[in-house]
């Protein structure tokens, strides 16, 4: 999963990038307005935290030009506190929740797996893949009761196929929301990821779907 934080205090960005990453996201991150609508607008993001206040251009802008060029993505809107006019502003340009400031850092990330959550049409944060079930909440992997360790690539690997669990996922679409926007790419890479994870979750918890990608069975 990848996600896209637009806010310019530097430690706040730095703070919700920080804590996003350490829970298994891929995170890029943009200070203004131009380049948040920029990345939203040529990156793939599974949800964005959008900052209202903004400099060069404003979150709501923002927000309106993706939403007009179709873009889809959920999106958090961030406010400072009392301002409830931007709020409502953001939900009806096309936000799908809100976060007035200050915020613990606890909130904004349930926020974010709740919206992911949702935007695949899952009521629980627990993901069941046959004996493979992935816990959002706590990150945790376990394959028939058994806890497994996977590295960060393995797990967002593992994340989206699970999400999208019933679907034909491809190595393209795989790499896109892997690795955050500075990282070099290699979509060869996926196929090593996919195969140390056969070997942690069983050989058939992955299948390949020839010419097309990969496929996990939501009940296998
Ligand atoms: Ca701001």
């Amino acid at each position: 999963m990848r996600v896209l934080v637009a806010e310019d205090e530097a430690a706040l960005r730095r703070q919700v990038v920080d804590a996003l990453a350490g829970d298994g996201y891929a995170v890029d991150d943009a200070a203004d307005g131009d380049r948040a609508e920029f990345l939203g607008a040529t990156e793939t993001y599974d949800a964005v935290v959008l900052d209202l206040g903004l400099p060069m251009r404003d979150g709501l802008s923002v927000l309106r030009a993706w939403r007009a060029a179709g873009i889809a993505t959920p999106i958090l809107i961030l406010s400072a506190r009392g301002a409830w006019h931007e709020r409502v502003e953001g939900i009806d340009a096309g936000a799908d929740d809100y976060l007035p400031k200050p915020f613990r850092i606890e909130e904004l990330l349930a926020r974010v797996r709740a919206l992911i959550r949702r935007s695949s049409g899952r009521a629980t944060p627990e993901m069941r893949c046959g004996p493979v079930v992935l816990d959002t909440r706590s990150g945790r992997v376990t394959v028939g009761g058994a806890p497994v360790t996977l590295t960060a690539h393995e797990y967002r690997v593992l994340a989206y196929l699970m999400h999208h669990s019933g679907r034909v996922v491809s190595r393209g679409e795989l790499t896109e929301h892997v690795y955050a926007q500075d990282l070099d790419r290699d979509s060869n890479t996926i196929e090593v990821f996919v195969a140390r994870l056969r070997k942690k979750l069983g050989a058939g918890s992955i299948a390949t779907v020839r010419g097309l990608g990969y496929r996990m069975e939501p009940r296998a």
